[in-house]
């Protein structure tokens, strides 16, 4: 059996970050994952401007391209009253962030890795994790064979499939689905996003290349009936949003993804450590699962920076130092998802003025925007 220094499971964006983190190091490290080609995920994100950032320093990032587009200012709205909005230079940045596809993140973190001779990348399903104070121990299986690896560190950043029943502080079944559909409005998208609560679920518009992604979060029968009508579902987005954009014509085929909230009750367990959405999944209205992952891999990454033996002990702290902001992204993400969609005449009314309020305190939309993009 092979001992290693450090094993990431899970090859996502999340994974494969911390994995080029810890060879700027020095550090040896294993990243088995058991899907790298991600061309079929049709999800598009938008990633903070510090995010970008980090991938930059990672050179997996490359603003230049078609594949990427800059979002300069993000509108928040809801049927009724209120509108807020925050541009890129109230807070003296060129872009808010930017708009770019799952699979193209993944596929140039993949050609850093591939690149760095020290990462050892294995194409492999995980099928058991278990780990001491004293060293932790995978299971996976290749081409019909099972093999066994130790490790100091054992980091999962598997998205929380394997560990599905790992002990939670949060799990929330929204039974809402993401329903993403790709529409070309009349009128250019000017790298504006919107956020809008109109009432059948929060919706999100993201400039991305010449149109715009929708990312709308709606009760699960209603996303099958758009899924299977999707006449049904331009007709609705109009009448919530997109005719003031001079009306929406649809690209391609919708398709969508459940909605849960969890967070894991600790990222840290002897020599087995939580990132990104192993240790927390967040609804996609406030666009920040992966911006909070990538902030899980910098401050992991930072902490074993000046140590060169791992002791469980000094992993503590990592939990500590992510709790904040994980806390604070879970809790606005969940009052966006929830508290701003429900209906009554008093809801509405204060919804509205909360959100005047917002568009009236500057101060306190600075606050809340340079937390979403830097975290806390
Ligand atoms: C509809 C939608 C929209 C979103 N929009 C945004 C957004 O705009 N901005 C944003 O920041 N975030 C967004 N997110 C969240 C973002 O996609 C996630 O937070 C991010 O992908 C998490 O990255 P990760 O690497 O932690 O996990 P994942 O992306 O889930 O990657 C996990 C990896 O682990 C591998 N794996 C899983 N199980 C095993 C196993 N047993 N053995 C080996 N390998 C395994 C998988 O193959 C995968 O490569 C959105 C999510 C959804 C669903």
């Amino acid at each position: 059996m092979l001992h290693q220094a450090i094993i990431i499971v899970g090859g996502g964006p999340v994974g494969l970050s911390l994995a080029l983190m810890l060879n700027r190091q020095g550090k040896r490290v294993t990243v088995i994952d058991a899907g790298l080609d991600k061309s079929s995920d049709g999800r598009v994100l938008a990633l903070s401007h510090a995010s970008c950032q980090i991938l930059a320093e990672l050179g997996a990032w490359n603003p230049s391209t078609k594949s990427v587009t800059a979002i300069n200012t993000v509108q928040i709205s809801h049927a009724g009253l209120g509108i807020s909005q925050i541009k890129a230079e109230q807070l003296d940045l060129a872009t808010l962030g930017y708009t770019i596809n799952y699979a193209e993140v993944c596929q140039q973190l993949l050609t850093q890795v591939l690149s760095c001779l020290d990462i050892n990348l294995i194409t492999a399903q995980v099928n058991k994790v278990a780990h001491n104070s004293s060293y932790a121990l995978v299971e996976y299986s290749r081409d019909g064979e099972n093999h066994l690896l130790t490790c100091d560190l054992l980091v999962m950043a598997e998205g929380g499939k394997l560990l599905a029943d790992v002990d939670k502080k949060i799990a929330h079944d929204y039974r809402q689905q993401a329903l993403i559909s790709h529409v070309k409005t009349k009128q250019a998208h000017r790298n504006v996003a919107y956020e809008r609560f109109a009432g059948r679920g929060p919706l999100v518009l993201l400039p991305y290349q010449d149109h715009y992604v929708a990312v709308w979060s709606l009760p699960t029968e209603l996303a099958e009936e758009f899924i299977s009508h999707p006449d049904h579902l331009i007709d609705a987005l109009n009448e919530d949003f997109t005719a003031r954009l001079g009306g929406a014509t649809l690209l391609q085929a919708p398709i969508s993804f459940p909605l849960r909230l969890i967070q894991t009750k600790q990222r840290v367990d002897k020599r087995m450590v939580l990132v990104g959405n192993s240790a927390q999944i967040v609804h996609p209205v406030s666009a920040q699962g992966l911006n909070l992952g990538l902030r899980d891999a910098c401050v992991l990454s930072e902490l074993l920076a000046v140590k060169t033996e791992i002791v469980p002990e000094d992993l503590h702290q990592y939990d500590e130092l992510r709790n904040r902001d994980a806390n604070a992204v879970i809790g606005f993400t969940h009052f966006l998802a929830t508290k701003l969609e429900k209906r009554s005449f008093l809801h509405d009314h204060l919804r509205g003025c909360g959100l005047i309020g917002l568009s009236n305190l500057p101060i306190l939309q600075n606050m809340i925007a340079r937390s979403l993009i830097f975290g806390v």
